[in-house]
């Protein structure tokens, strides 16, 4: 095997790395192997991977039910053209979903990352109200919202504030507020009140002009885990629906048991009319997504002629490793007994934060399912926060793989964590608040 030292060395030499300062940045360190919660290096130190390696990994790492799925199908179809022809991975995958999802979210566009899945729901959403002949230029978002890097995605995330240097490639997006709430919060029925009365002020202004809004439902993820109440989400869509507004729910994050539900929606009363999901889709094994909307909106780019069709589609558009990864994680949710796991998970969050209600140095202390979450008390807050390479770091040293957002530390695992484990991440996380600040 590759010494660490020169993987770390050509590393240097020809890779870029993601969301990174390279100049100021600890070397990257090489990885080797991963089973179950755990990461391996190359020089044999073991982590526990409690961000689930950037929230995608579900049911473990090199879960063998899923890498021999993956490896049957390689030997079998790696990859064929998804115009023109179709596959078993593909059709049992879309089925699978559209039974899963439930309602009338009948139709699966396939793609390959997040960002991608909600592009194809903004092309979706503008050309269904053109298609209806009645155009709607107009999207509104949530402040803090992260939908992903590229243009469309970076424009509906303009209020996450890590897109300062592309700011004049963007479009123009309306946004609202957003009721982040935690444990014990005395007034999240204010704030919420707050913000639906500004979506009710915007659709009385703009509703007939505005295609969609685009939320992440429950939990904003890269915002640094800002949780909303179930019953917020339901009234924000009740609102469009009655304005014509079609919803879009970024599930990219919280699908796939991230919020103690398969889907963050079906704890808000309502189905979205399209969702994006990809991130946990193939347990974390494959990089693939889908945009999945309700049958009526499919039917509305039915017509004679091509420009009523979707112009949209990628090289790997229904990759069938991809799909046969995604079908043996759902298998899994089932034969695992998943979201009882879940359940368990968030009871333990719930159990190690309450006590860090009265903490001097934390603040607004949150579970939503597997995620749990609490602020630290510093004086900058937000992505850039000083602290934040410094818990890093922390953590590191402690065999932990956990990446604070700016101010921000939580927990988000894959779903075979033990108890164990879990604790050993909090104890360091309470370890932190007594000696780091
Ligand atoms: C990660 C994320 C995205 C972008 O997904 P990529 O696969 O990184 O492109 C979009 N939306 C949300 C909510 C995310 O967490």
């Amino acid at each position: 095997m590759t010494p660490s030292a020169d993987l770390i060395q050509w590393d240097k030499r020809h890779c870029w790395h993601p969301f990174t300062q390279a100049q100021t940045a600890p070397d990257p360190i090489p990885m080797a192997s991963a089973r179950g919660a755990t990461l391996t290096s190359v020089d044999g130190r073991t982590f526990i991977d409690l961000n689930a390696s950037w929230w995608v990994t579900t049911h473990g790492h090199a879960h063998p039910a899923i890498a021999a799925a993956i490896a049957q199908q390689a030997q079998t179809l790696e990859q064929v053209i998804f115009a023109g022809f179709t596959h078993a991975p593909a059709v049992n995958l879309a089925t699978r979903l559209s039974e899963t999802l439930g309602g009338d979210l009948d139709r699966v566009f396939f793609s390959d990352d997040g960002s991608t899945a909600v592009e194809v729901a903004l092309k979706m959403a503008a050309q269904y109200h053109i298609n209806q002949g009645t155009p709607r230029h107009r999207f509104v978002a949530f402040r803090g919202g992260y939908h992903g890097d590229t243009v469309g995605a970076m424009s509906m995330g303009q209020g996450s504030g890590f897109f300062d240097a592309f700011q004049a490639m963007l479009f123009h997006v309306d946004l609202l507020d957003y009721p982040a709430t935690w444990l014990g919060d005395p007034t999240p029925e204010l704030r919420e009140a707050l913000v639906l009365s500004q979506l009710d002020d915007y659709l009385a202004t703009h509703g007939p002009q505005c295609g969609a809004l685009l939320m992440e439902p429950l939990v904003q993820g890269a915002a640094g885990m800002r949780m909303a109440r179930a019953g917020f989400v339901q009234q924000v869509m009740e609102r469009c629906r009655a304005a014509g507004v079609l919803v879009i729910l970024d599930e990219v994050m919280t699908g796939f048991g991230r919020t103690g539900t398969l889907f963050a929606f079906q704890q808000c009363g309502d189905y979205p009319d399209i969702i994006c999901l990809s991130k946990g889709l193939t347990a974390g094994f494959m990089p693939m997504s889908v945009t999945v909307v309700r049958e009526p909106i499919y039917q509305a780019f039915m017509g004679e002629g091509f420009e009523r069709a979707l112009a949209h589609g990628h090289s790997f558009t229904a990759n069938p490793l991809g799909c046969v990864a995604a079908l043996a994680s759902l298998e899994l949710f089932e034969q695992e007994g998943s979201l009882a796991r879940i359940g368990q998970i968030a009871a333990l969050h719930q159990q190690r934060l309450e006590p860090l209600q009265k903490h001097a140095k934390a603040v607004r202390p949150r579970v939503c399912g597997s995620i749990g979450a609490i602020d630290l008390r510093v004086a900058d807050g937000g992505y850039g926060a000083e602290i934040g390479p410094k818990l890093k770091a922390f953590f590191i040293e402690k065999g932990l793989l956990m990446r604070p957002l700016g101010n921000t530390v939580y927990l988000l695992p894959p779903y075979c964590v033990s108890d164990a484990q879990l604790h050993q991440g909090w104890d360091a996380i309470e370890e932190a608040l007594d000696t780091l600040l």
